[in-house]
């Protein structure tokens, strides 16, 4: 196949020490890039290229979804926070049957906004074909809940036999077991799977978690002796202190709302990825994470949608417009690189333009009459300000390829 060689007003990279190409190209061979820097020395090298009005920026990773829920998509009301949330859900999950068509429209989703890769949570496996199918790597996380120690032997045991009849993952997508939360999952199990492995927690998506830990009170103690859990001993002093000593630097600690800075540290230390789900966490709680004390505090992060029952769609970008907004003060590259962690999910490549390696390339094209046409125009600002809150399809110029495991 011959070179391709495009070139564009801007190009971000995802890495430094030039993350903004202005008058910029890339080069390609098939999907595995040859080059990118300044269009006049990519084209002195590869001839040429074709020109698009357009920002071209590394694929996207969407670190924390749920694509086994997306038929219930703007059915579960928020607003009252977690437990009252989760209530709603299962009830609503219990009476409505979960359709194909719906896994199949969220992945085209995803693959308009521009995602190479995903942390998929699933309690049924059902989203795993569709990822292969359509090419997107990462994890595939096998949640798995039970407080007490009969039902979490129950839960694994299904999970256990629903991973061995799995069809084989393409390369590119892992398959683990995972724990749900601190309040669901039986602590011996929470800590056997994340030193397994790879894992994605739910942790600190609400205060009732803290208050469940410090004083087994609260809507989360009343769900347990709903179901007939009679002891409830104390667990800790706060959702991350019970769950940090488990942590690893491949776990993913989801949501992160409800953090002091004890609990900062102790994620700090863990060296776990913080997935950060703003909207979501806005549908249900009303309440953001803390992401400048989070980046201050230097926990690495990344960025989820969460499923369509709690946000209204699957684009990285459209996330980050929202934290851009309540922090306008944060550089649009620093957030972007939210949604550039490839690593945090398991594929390294994604999210930034190494030449040599495959990590997807997408294009977010320019309003020719305006955009481009502004003296102080920043394309990073712009994908926040502009582009994703439109949600707006992104272009694909070149997608992932994983790199070969030895
Ligand atoms: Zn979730």
């Amino acid at each position: 196949m011959g070179v391709r060689v495009v070139s564009a007003p801007w190009v971000l990279t995802g890495s430094r020490p030039a993350p903004v190409v202005a008058d910029g190209a890339v080069a390609l061979d098939g999907d595995v890039l040859l080059a990118v820097g300044p269009r006049a020395e990519v084209e002195a090298r590869f001839g040429r290229g074709e020109r698009l009005e357009a920002v071209l920026l590394p694929a996207l990773v969407n670190a924390h979804v749920h694509l086994e829920l997306s038929h219930l998509r703007g059915r579960v009301p928020g607003g009252e926070g977690l437990p009252a949330w989760i209530q709603r859900l299962v009830a609503t999950r219990a009476s409505t049957p979960e359709e194909d068509a719906a896994i199949e429209d969220a992945v085209a989703q995803l693959l308009r906004f521009g995602v190479a890769a995903v942390g998929e949570v699933t309690n049924g496996l059902g989203a795993l074909p569709w990822l292969s199918r359509a090419g997107i790597a990462g994890t595939v996380f096998l949640e798995v809940f039970g407080f007490t120690a009969p039902r979490i032997e129950r839960a694994l045991e299904r999970a256990r036999q629903l991973a061995a009849a799995a069809p084989a993952a393409v390369p590119g997508l892992r398959l683990a077991l995972s724990p749900h939360a601190v309040y669901s999952t039986h602590l011996p199990i929470l800590a056997e799977l994340l030193r397994a492995g790879p894992g994605s927690l739910h942790l600190a998506e609400d205060p009732a978690e803290r208050r469940f830990c410090d004083e087994s009170a609260g809507p989360f103690a009343r769900m347990h002796r709903s179901l007939g859990v009679t002891e409830l001993p104390r667990l800790g002093r706060s959702a991350v202190s019970v769950a940090a000593p488990f942590l690893r630097p491949e776990s993913l600690a989801v949501h992160l709302v409800d953090l002091d800075d004890e609990d900062r540290g102790l994620l700090v230390a863990a060296g776990s990825t913080a997935v950060l789900c703003p909207r979501s966490n806005l549908h249900i709680g009303g309440r953001l994470a803390d992401l400048p004390r989070l980046l201050s505090a230097g926990v690495p992060l990344a960025v989820g949608t969460d499923s369509l029952a709690s946000t209204p769609s699957l684009s990285p970008l459209a996330e980050l417009a929202v934290l851009s907004r309540a922090w306008p003060q944060l550089s649009p590259l620093r957030l972007l690189a939210l949604a550039w962690n490839g690593a945090a999910v398991g594929a390294p490549g994604v999210g930034r333009l190494a030449p040599g390696s495959a990590p997807g390339l997408v294009a977010a094209p320019l309003d020719p009459d305006s955009a481009r046409e502004r003296p102080s125009f920043a394309p990073a600002r712009w994908l926040l300000e502009e582009f994703g809150p439109a949600e707006l399809p992104l272009t694909w110029l070149a997608r992932h390829r994983p790199e070969p495991t030895a």
